[in-house]
């Protein structure tokens, strides 16, 4: 496989082929984000691509599962992506499921009869960033999206019959607007109902904008309990209808993974008992933190 820079997946996808269809993201501009900053977009060719799955068809036994890289695999016209979903399905056929990560303005180019379309061809997951429910956070951080486009977008993905998982980010508001994160992404998180919700902590990584900004003291990280904090109301505010909810990224202090609604009032007890005894060693230790 010919593979241009890093290469970035969920962890979700340890066991998949990776198959890099774009390189970089085509926004690039988020400012907590250290991924394909030294990438210039670009849609990679489809003789590229068809290289790299005749390389695996002879070179692996069998491929069930594939991911999409780079960024937003859905930012590739429709006609293109179809043409690279019938070249994995031709190539491969054991695939039983594509994922790929996409933003809101990638997804909102596709209209849910052509997401169908996708899904028909193996488009099974979409991981989708959504980091904060806060109209006023998503533009500081230059997410490209609002909350309202954010919720409409993951809609058309669900309507479209498409798993969708989703990421949060706690710390992203900074101590300034740490409340008014976690209430508006528990209640994004609702307007949203997503399969799979993924909370990570935000890791401040040098070379991004949001470096300098903290370092400049224009952002201030919460500590570690209003971390844990805001991991409460998101709990506490978030309503789901079937959703397997996790916290136990490597950025996380306490690792969680439960399934809601069942798990709700167990996680809050967990959090609160936590919070209220104030003890660091029942945390994640800062040197096993990562990105
Ligand atoms: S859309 Fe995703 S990959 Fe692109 S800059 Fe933002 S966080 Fe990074």
């Amino acid at each position: 496989m010919k593979y241009e820079g890093d290469i970035i997946r969920p962890p979700s996808e340890a066991h998949s082929l990776l198959l890099q269809v774009t390189v970089g993201c085509s926004h690039n501009r988020c400012t907590f984000c250290p991924s394909f900053k030294d990438k210039r977009f670009r849609i990679k060719g489809l003789d590229e691509i068809v290289e790299d799955l005749e390389y695996a068809a002879r070179r692996f036994r069998r491929v069930d599962r594939l991911f999409l890289c780079d960024g937003d695999a859905l930012i590739i016209p429709q006609k293109r992506l179809i043409e690279i979903l019938d070249a994995i399905r031709a190539r491969l056929p054991g695939v039983g499921r594509i994922g790929t990560y996409a933003n809101a303005k990638s997804i909102r180019k596709k209209s849910v009869e052509e997401l169908r379309e996708l899904k028909e061809r193996g488009l099974g997951i979409v991981y989708l960033g959504i980091e904060s429910g806060n109209e006023e956070i998503l533009a500081r951080i230059r997410k490209g999206a609002t909350p309202d486009r954010i919720v409409e977008a993951a809609r058309r993905v669900k309507e479209a019959g498409i798993t969708l998982s989703v990421t949060v980010l706690l710390g992203i508001g900074g101590t300034a607007m740490s409340a008014a994160h976690a209430r508006d992404t528990a209640r994004v998180l609702t307007d949203v109902d997503p399969d799979f919700a993924g909370v990570l902590t935000v890791m401040i990584v040098p070379g991004t904008p949001l470096y300098e900004e903290a370092r400049s003291g224009g952002f201030v990280l919460p500590g570690t309990f209003a971390l844990l904090e805001e991991l409460g109301v998101i709990v506490s505010g978030a309503r789901f209808t079937d959703c397997f909810f996790t916290a136990n990224h490597a950025s996380n202090y306490l690792p969680i993974r439960a399934r809601m609604p069942g798990d709700r009032e167990k996680v809050l007890r967990l959090i609160g008992d936590v919070v209220r005894r104030g003890d660091a060693s029942l945390l994640r230790p800062e040197s096993m933190r990562g990105l």
